[in-house]
This record gives structure tokens, C-alpha cells and sequence, in this order.
């Protein structure tokens, strides 16, 4: 089966360009510096199943002719990966969506989205899901996926390994289980925010070193800040790391 992932978006929690920034890349007239909220799609057999809803979801889809979704994994509930929910409702007219995710983010989604999931009945429509906490091994349309833990900051939060691809974002540090789990992956995706490091975030250099050590074929980085020029990196590069933009597709 081959399985094709779309980057949606590639950007951190500002987007790039950041409202308000003067900078050189927040001016670059590079698309490649044109970066939304990070968020990915996972296509196959005519399924489609989206990773993160941000903020900027339904542009993302408008421009990737997305037209259905079968499920939704979240990796955890900060703004940046969970305020497109309410956009969601378009694919959810005629089923219900499932939503998965770990017992803190389907907690908290729950509690800060509550006009979704009130029993109350009311005139307006919202989207229709259904939020589903994972911990271990579950199938989405036949696919298997493995929800591994990964740091960050203070928080506990979610990558999902699946068919020899290992999508780990928002991570400022990455157990050693998870390390030992995702060495045989051929795809890493993995974010990393500027060139200094982050409390919350890992910084370019520690997911080049991250990228070594897991040994992927290809690794693609994501969440991308507004320190890093798209040329100017890609040329710093080793070979098998490189920078993510939003609305490349690869295939497994
Ligand atoms: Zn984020
Ligand atoms: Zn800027
Ligand atoms: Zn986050």
C-alpha cells in the first residue's frame, strides 16, 4: 500500500510571516518562507486522515483539495494544533468524525470546546466527532498506528508512528523508549523551531542531531520559526535532513 503525506503546514505556533514582524524571512518573498500552523495529511485507497486541526485548516484544505476526512489524530491540545476544529463540521454533514487522541488532550478538547460535545440540543451546527483516547496500537481505515510519548516542556504529549513513517512535532525532548521504537522508520518528521534552543521546542541543531541518531532515510522538519530562512538552511543541511514546506507530498 503506498501511503502519501501532504504537509498542510510547516509552521510554529505564530505562522510565518509572525503578525506585526519586520523581519528578513517574515518579508522574504520566498513561498517557501510562507508558512502555516503545522498540520499534515496522510493519504491512501482513497482515505484521507488528518494530523492536527490549526487554525489555518480550512485554507490548508481549500489549497490541497481535501475533500473528506476520515478521522483526526491529535498530538496534543495547544491553540496552534486544535482552534481549525470548528471547520471540521463541512466533512462531518453526513458522519460523525472520530478524533483521536491521548486522555489529557481529548480531556482538554472536550472542556475547551464544550459547545461541540453539550448533550444540550441546540438550533446552530457545530461538527459532529467523536473523541476516542488512545494509548496503545489502534487502525484508522485499516492503517495501524502507534502513539508514542514525547516531551514538551512540562507536558507529556503525542507522535504517531505508521507504515515505516514516524510524525513527531512540538517535541523539546524524545524518550529513550520512543527513541528505541521510531529507529526503523524510513520517514522522520520532526520539528525544530530556530537555531537556538526552546524550552518547549527543539532547536534546529538538536533535531539534526536527533535526525542522526534515529538514522531515518529522509528526515523533514516542521514547525518551523521565523529565524529560519528556507535557502539559507536547506544549504546547512547533511544530506537526508531537510526543511519541510507547506504542500509537499511524499510517498511510503
Ligand atoms: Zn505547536
Ligand atoms: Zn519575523
Ligand atoms: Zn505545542
Amino acid at each position: 500500500m503506498s501511503v502519501k503525506l501532504t504537509f498542510l503546514g510547516t509552521g510554529a505556533s505564530f505562522g510565518v510571516p509572525m503578525l506585526g514582524c519586520k523581519c528578513r524571512v517574515c518579508r522574504s518573498n520566498n513561498p517557501r518562507n510562507k508558512r502555516t500552523r503545522t498540520s499534515a495529511l496522510i493519504s491512501f485507497d482513497g482515505h484521507n486522515i488528518l494530523i492536527d486541526a490549526s487554525p489555518d485548516f480550512r485554507c490548508q484544505a481549500l489549497i490541497n483539495n481535501v475533500d473528506s476526512l476520515d478521522a483526526v489524530l491529535f498530538t496534543h491540545s495547544h491553540a496552534d494544533h486544535t482552534f481549525g476544529i470548528d471547520d471540521l463540521r463541512a466533512f462531518s454533514l453526513r458522519e460523525p468524525i472520530t478524533c483521536y487522541g491521548d486522555e489529557s488532550t481529548v480531556e482538554a478538547i472536550r472542556r475547551r470546546f464544550d459547545y461541540i460535545f453539550s448533550p444540550t440540543p441546540h438550533l446552530g451546527s457545530r461538527p459532529k466527532l467523536r473523541l476516542h483516547s488512545i494509548k496503545n496500537n489502534f487502525r484508522v481505515s485499516g492503517l495501524e498506528f502507534v502513539p508514542l510519548p514525547i516531551r514538551h516542556g512540562l507536558d507529556c504529549i503525542t507522535a504517531y508512528m505508521f507504515e515505516g513513517i514516524a510524525y513527531i512535532t512540538d517535541a523539546s525532548e524524545i524518550p529513550e523508549v520512543t527513541l528505541q521504537r521510531i529507529k526503523s522508520v524510513d520517514v522522520l518528521v520532526l520539528n525544530a523551531l530556530r537555531f537556538e534552543p526552546h524550552a518547549m521546542h527543539l532547536g534546529l541543531w538538536q533535531a539534526v542531531d536527533l535526525a542522526k541518531t534515529v538514522g531515518a532515510e529522509r528526515t523533514y522538519l516542521v514547525h518551523l520559526g521565523h529565524d529560519l530562512d528556507y535557502d539559507e538552511v536547506s544549504s546547512m543541511l547533511p544530506d537526508g535532513v531537510q526543511l519541510a514546506y507547506d504542500g509537499l507530498q511524499i510517498e511510503v
